[in-house]
C-alpha cells in the first residue's frame, strides 16, 4: 500500500519522523516505490525473488519486459561475496546502501536540539533499526532509542495477558490485536 502523501526517496529523516512509524523504514519504502515506478533509472540484472515479482506485478510493463528480457539474454554476473550471495539482488544492495546513509544520517542529526526534540515527541523507530542505532549512537542518545524501544515492549505484555486469557476460555479484548497487528506492520520490512 502506498502512503498517501508519497515521500521522495531523498527527503530529509525529519520530514519522516513525523509519520508515526520508523522514519528509516518509511524512505526506504519511499525508495522502492521509486525503483517500481522507474525501473529504467535503477538498473538490475539481477533480482531476488521478492523484487522480481514485485518487477511483474508493479511496474509499467514495457519497463518489466525490457529487464527480464535483458536477464534472459545475458546471466548475472557471478560475485565473490559468498555462497549465499551468488547473484545479490540490485535492488536489495541499493536499499541496503540507503539505509546505511540514512542511519548515518540519523546519527549527525541527533547532534541538532530539533531533530532530538522530534524523536522525542515523535518516538518511533523499528526494532530492527532501533538495535542499529543503539550500537552506532553514543550516549545519551542511545539512551533515548532504548526507552523508544522499552515502550514497544508494553505490547509484548499485553499480549501474554491476552494469551491467558483466551487459554481460560475468555472472550473479548481482541483490540489487543488489532493494537499489534498495526504495529507489527509498521515493522515490516521492505522484503518480507
Ligand atoms: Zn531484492
Ligand atoms: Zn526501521
Amino acid at each position: 500500500m502506498r502512503p498517501q502523501t508519497a515521500l521522495a526517496p531523498e527527503a530529509p529523516l525529519i520530514q519522516a519522523l513525523a509519520r508515526g512509524v520508523c522514519p528509516i523504514r518509511t524512505l526506504m519504502r519511499a525508495f522502492q516505490n521509486a525503483m517500481l515506478e522507474a525501473p529504467y533509472r535503477y538498473p538490475a540484472v539481477s533480482l531476488c525473488n521478492f523484487h522480481a515479482w514485485s518487477l511483474a506485478g508493479a511496474s509499467p510493463a514495457v519497463e518489466a519486459v525490457r529487464i527480464f528480457r535483458s536477464m534472459l539474454e545475458e546471466p548475472p554476473v557471478r560475485s565473490n561475496s559468498g555462497a549465499s550471495e551468488l547473484y545479490p539482488c540490485n535492488w536489495c544492495v541499493a536499499l541496503r546502501e540507503q539505509e546505511n546513509e540514512k542511519l548515518a544520517e540519523f546519527t549527525r542529526e541527533m547532534k541538532r536540539d530539533k531533530f532530538r526534540g522530534w524523536v522525542i515527541e515523535y518516538g518511533t523507530v523499528c526494532l530492527f533499526h532501533g538495535r542499529r542505532l543503539i550500537e552506532i549512537l553514543p550516549e545519551p542518545e542511545a539512551e533515548l532509542i532504548r526507552q523508544i524501544i522499552a515502550s514497544n515492549q508494553k505490547l509484548e505484555s499485553q499480549l501474554s495477558e491476552f494469551d491467558v486469557k483466551v487459554r481460560r476460555g475468555e472472550k473479548g479484548g481482541g483490540g489487543v490485536l488489532g493494537h499489534i497487528a498495526e504495529f507489527v506492520v509498521s515493522q515490516r520490512g521492505i522484503t518480507r
